[in-house]
């Protein structure tokens, strides 16, 4: 007996009440697109949990791309067999000599009430007989290295071994959309990937200063779209043409106010593409106290040309666990190409830490942005990346 069957858990999903059939539905439907490498494969959504019939495609390589899908908590190969005692102690055998480890411990759910034995008889009839046929395996019920599950539905008896963990969250779709502030640095592909965690999609803002910044430094933020869709399905990228902002902010506001300025400038084009695109929040990497943009008293004069609420995943977060889950999510080795960015090439030597909401206005307010702005906007390019163009083999390698 083969395994056939992929058991998908829900977790957190599964606790929605009313909004559960809309959670099950958007991960259905980013299962389905994941698989999309796997054309034969079929899914059966239910309440509180969901089957994917393998139909002869490869059992791991298909696990390997589920751990990945937010909404799933786990999955196990299963087999299905008929509900006949005799297969169903045979199945569940087969099911314990594919496992590592030496104790076991048998768990029968029955919802099927018309299945003659119950479950607490089925545990014994199965555990006895993986005992009897097997030399080195003991029954520890507390903790099992491995736990052999049986499952008797009216269709038929789904069995499963081995539980491999993914990565929890909710579908993604499922809590509406946010605007990415995505540089070519380490922290915002890192905000993105927590946002779309808690099920939210992403639509992606890059703010770009050619000639100042070239192709490469654009090409890099391209590939961490690509490399988040991964996680989500579709992401549209807008690349916002910044250098006539830029170089305006550069020329006629003081240095050490020049970056406070341009944070606004991002902020306020950021919301206007928000809002014609119909998306009701922003999402940027900052993460408190890390670099002068980061304090306090600059977040609070950087927000206050927006109403927008800006997610801010990273806030409370170290650079290094920030580090860790670029690492892992495979963000890290495109961040750290050394590509300039817009900031980093206008940003003065000396930016003010403490930027006074007085001072920007005395600065800023005299000067009118509104032709630079309209235009960036209007020559805003848009470009979509979906997962299909994920490269297989960053999708497969590490399984198990
Ligand atoms: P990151 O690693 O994400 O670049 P950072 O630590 O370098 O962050 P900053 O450069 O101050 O910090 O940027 C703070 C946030 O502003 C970024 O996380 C990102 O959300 C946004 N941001 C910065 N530069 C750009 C850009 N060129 N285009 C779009 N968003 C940007
Ligand atoms: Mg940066």
């Amino acid at each position: 007996m083969e395994y056939s069957h992929i058991l998908v858990r829900y977790g957190e999903l599964a606790l929605k009440g009313k909004n559960q059939k809309h959670f099950v539905t958007k991960l259905k439907q980013n299962v389905k697109k994941a698989l999309y490498a796997f054309p034969d494969v079929s899914i059966k959504g239910k309440h509180d949990h969901m089957y994917i019939l393998l139909n002869g495609e490869d059992a791991s390589a298909v696990i390997n791309v589920c751990k990945d899908i937010f909404g799933i908590q786990s999955c196990s190969l299963a087999m299905k067999v008929e509900n006949e005692e005799e297969t169903i102690k045979e199945s569940a055998l087969e099911a314990l000599r594919r496992e590592d480890g030496t104790t076991f411990k048998v768990t029968t759910k029955r919802p099927n009430k018309d299945f003659p034995k119950s479950s607490q008889e089925m545990n014994q009839i199965i555990g006895g007989h993986l005992l009897r046929n097997t030399e080195d395996w003991k029954v520890n019920v507390h903790q099992p290295d491995s736990e052999i599950r049986v499952e008797i539905r009216h269709d038929a008896t789904y069995i499963t071994a081995n539980k491999i963990y993914g990565k929890g969250g909710l579908p993604v779709g499922s809590a509406g959309k946010t605007l990415l502030l995505l540089s070519g640095g380490i922290d915002s592909p890192v905000a993105g990937y927590l946002t779309m965690k808690r099920g939210v999609q992403l639509e992606a803002i890059h703010f770009h200063s050619p000639p100042f910044t070239s192709e490469r430094a654009k090409q890099k933020v391209e590939d961490l779209a690509q490399t988040l869709t991964k996680f989500g399905g579709e992401i549209k990228l807008h690349v916002v043409p910044f250098t006539e902002v830029q170089q305006k902010i550069f020329k006629e506001t003081p240095d050490a106010y020049g970056m406070t300025i341009m944070r606004r400038m991002m902020l306020r084009i950021s919301e206007q593409i928000a809002e014609q695109h119909e998306i009701l929040s922003l999402t940027t990497g900052e993460s408190l106290g890390q670099v002068a943009s980061q304090t306090m008293e600059s977040m609070h004069v950087i927000n206050e040309v927006t109403n927008y609420p800006i997610l801010r995943p990273l806030v409370a977060m170290d650079k290094l666990d920030i580090m860790e889950i670029s690492r892992q999510i495979d963000a890290y080795e495109i961040s750290i190409r050394p590509y300039e960015d817009c900031c980093t090439i206008f940003v003065p030597k000396s930016p003010k830490t403490k930027p006074r909401k007085e001072k920007v206005h005395q600065f800023e307010d005299p000067i009118d942005f509104s032709q630079e702005i309209k235009r960036a906007i209007e020559g805003v390019e848009t470009l979509t990346f979906d997962v299909t163009k994920v490269s297989q083999e960053s999708m497969y390698e590490d399984l198990f």
